[in-house]
């Protein structure tokens, strides 16, 4: 059965699910508030408190000021877009691999914003040689989460863990995620891992904390390439837009009938639809620092079968 998708949720939903997470809440706040002296609650003091809090996420609400945050380890300027995103847009980013050097900045980037432990990756891009002898040529593939139209990870999740905001970014409650695996397995992009810290699903965000405050994701600010973009599908004057509008793109396993908004510009056939497999660069060191993984036999190996003369090779 489809799982109602948060991002078109009424208000009823909201509120529903904001009295669910309050209960959740109340244990934090009450512990809170009895190991310090009461303060007058800011929701009381703030005129729009009443008008926030119907929405259940309110800036200065009890709600946001003791569980919000922690909650959802986001830090949307509006409580409420930490949740809901921004309606009306469409967020997607434009990866034109004719720019990317393979450096890695991206990856570190994303590391260092959203604290993902060793041996764990939000994104990550794999290097690949590509072609048939002697018209070979090494290709580098950045992959995370395309935060699809379709995302099949989201009806999958036994906990309700896991929905789309308005503005298309997909999202997982840390608190709600009890690290099952069932969308691990349902995303056929490879773009979820269970945390061994958090011992949760974790995946892409686009960086949603930095969104809602006008940033952009930490890998598009750091490409030294400036082959990540990214932008806004419902903005027709948008720069992403009009060059995805008007240059061919593609975009990961078209077939999957998911939707990917994560294109490319200059993706080779041969990786289209055979992904280089998890992130093994640092696999690859691994084993040659003389170190087992035990993670993946397979570590290292692409798996280029059928491939054909490469697009530009
Ligand atoms: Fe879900 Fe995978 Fe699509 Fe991301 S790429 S939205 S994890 S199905
Ligand atoms: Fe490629 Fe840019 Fe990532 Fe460097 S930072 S690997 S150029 S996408």
């Amino acid at each position: 059965m489809k799982k109602t998708n948060p991002s078109l949720d009424s208000e009823q939903e909201g509120r529903r699910r904001f009295f669910r997470r309050l209960a959740g809440g109340m244990a934090v706040a009450t512990a809170t508030l009895k190991s310090a002296r009461a303060e007058p609650s800011p929701a009381t003091s703030d005129p729009t408190a009443s008008e926030t809090a119907e929405y259940g996420r309110g800036v200065g609400t009890d709600f946001y000021q003791y569980h919000g945050r922690d909650a959802f380890a986001y830090t949307g300027k509006d409580g409420a877009l930490a949740v809901d995103g921004f309606e009306g847009k469409r967020w997607a980013m434009l990866i034109d691999l004719r720019k990317c050097v393979g450096c890695q900045a991206c990856t570190a980037a994303c590391k260092f914003e959203n604290n993902i432990p060793e041996g764990s990756f939000r994104t990550w891009v794999p290097d690949v040689e590509i072609g048939t002898y002697p018209e070979t040529r090494r290709a580098f593939l950045p992959r995370l989460c395309n935060h699809c139209e379709r995302p099949s990870c989201i009806e999958v999740c036994p906990a309700d863990a896991t929905w789309q905001r308005r503005d298309g970014i997909v999202e997982i409650d840390y608190d709600k995620c009890w690290g099952c695996g069932s969308c691990v397995n349902a995303c056929p992009y490879d773009a979820r891992f269970i945390n061994p810290v958090t011992k949760t699903a974790d995946k892409c965000t686009f960086c949603s904390q930095r969104v809602d405050q006008g940033l952009l994701p930490a890998c598009v600010e750091t490409c030294i390439g400036g082959a990540r973009q990214f932008g806004n599908l419902n903005d027709p004057d948008d720069p992403v837009t009009r060059q995805i509008k008007s240059e061919p793109v593609q975009v990961l396993k078209p077939d999957t009938g998911n939707q990917p908004r994560v294109f490319y510009i200059d993706l080779p056939d041969q990786l289209q639809n055979n992904l280089p497999g998890r992130p093994t660069l640092w696999s690859e060191m691994f084993s040659d620092a003389g170190f087992e993984n035990p993670e993946d036999e397979t570590a290292g190996q692409w798996k280029i079968t059928g491939a054909k003369e490469a697009d530009h090779g």
